[in-house]
């Protein structure tokens, strides 16, 4: 298939290396130059511009910072100019109102589209093994389906436009309350006189297990290897949290849903950030109680 991918970052690079590698003909553009030349060593055939890039293909891909960006890039170099039909596929993570305005744009100019976000990061992007959260129409979801099979292990429908980003923050919502709640407790248990490995023991099977607990022990040394064993480098960055928080809050005011928690996580996930801790692992955030 003739797939244009626009945004080659940490991210896109490694997801358009693998569309290459599964053998589509991949068109790639990025504004930096750098990115270019890495696609080119991966397979993929450069542009200088991206109104080129989609010249004649059947998909695009996007993988960009935000949504003022996925809106200038589509409205700017894809509408138009792709030919009419081709499925558009915007794989960044971007705030719930801009996703859905741009695929009704999208489909009033006769190409179907999905918002597509992953979960996963940068290690998932060049391995192929992303989980992508699909929102769209039945039908621009099955035209999706196959572009995305070659860059993911697991493709989710999720419902309507906006519903893959709606499930994305929704859930980091949830992770960042689950992080905070699971460093809290254990840091109490601590202070009370409980080694923090006895209780990982005990709650992991009881009724306090979760995700941040069992899968993501947020203490060094303390249940299962994570990014606390490696001082907290790695994993998922503390501003990419704070992003999808943001995201999250803005969403619950537009659709007027009460998050007392989520918003708590949120102004706690700002403050850590914001002391320079943005670039450390979000369970980091336990070296503050
Ligand atoms: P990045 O900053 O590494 O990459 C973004 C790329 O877009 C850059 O190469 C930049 O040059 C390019 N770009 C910016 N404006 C452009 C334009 N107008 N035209 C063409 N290219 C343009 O970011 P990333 O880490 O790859 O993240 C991309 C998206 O994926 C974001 O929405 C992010 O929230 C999401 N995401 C990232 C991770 C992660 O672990 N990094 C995980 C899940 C989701």
């Amino acid at each position: 298939m003739k797939i244009a991918f626009i945004g080659l970052g940490n991210m896109g690079g490694g997801m358009a290396a693998n569309l290459a590698r599964a053998g589509h003909d991949v068109r790639a553009f990025d504004l930096s130059a750098d990115a270019l030349a890495q696609a080119r060593g991966n397979g993929c055939e450069t542009f200088t511009d991206a109104g080129e890039a989609v010249d004649g293909v059947e998909a695009v891909v996007t993988m960009l910072p935000n949504g003022g960006i996925v809106k200038s890039v589509y409205q700017g170099s894809v509408f138009g100019k792709a030919p009419a039909g081709a499925v558009l596929l915007d794989c960044s993570t971007i705030d719930v109102a801009t996703a859905k305005a741009v695929i009704a744009e999208a489909e009033a100019a006769g190409y179907p589209m999905v918002d597509a976000p992953v979960s996963g990061g940068i290690a998932a992007a060049n391995g192929g093994t992303l989980t992508f959260m699909v929102g769209g129409s039945d039908e621009a979801f099955e035209r999706a389906e196959a572009v995305l099979k070659s860059m993911g292990k697991a493709v989710i429908h999720a419902g309507a436009a906006g519903a893959g980003q709606t499930a994305k923050i929704c859930n980091n919502m949830l992770l960042a309350i689950t992080m905070i709640g699971t460093a809290e407790a254990m840091k109490m248990a601590e202070k009370l006189g409980l080694d923090p490995q006895k209780f990982y023991e005990i709650s992991s099977v009881s009724s306090g297990f979760n995700w941040s607990l069992n899968n993501y022990t947020p203490l060094p040394g303390v249940g299962v290897a994570s990014p606390a064993d490696n001082d907290y480098q790695g994993g998922f960055a503390t501003a990419l949290m704070l992003k999808d928080l943001r995201l999250a809050m803005e969403a619950a005011q537009g659709a007027d849903a009460a998050v007392p928690l989520g918003s708590r996580a949120a102004a706690l996930y700002e403050s850590f950030a914001g002391a320079g801790n943005g670039g450390r692992d979000f369970s980091a955030i336990i070296t503050t109680y």
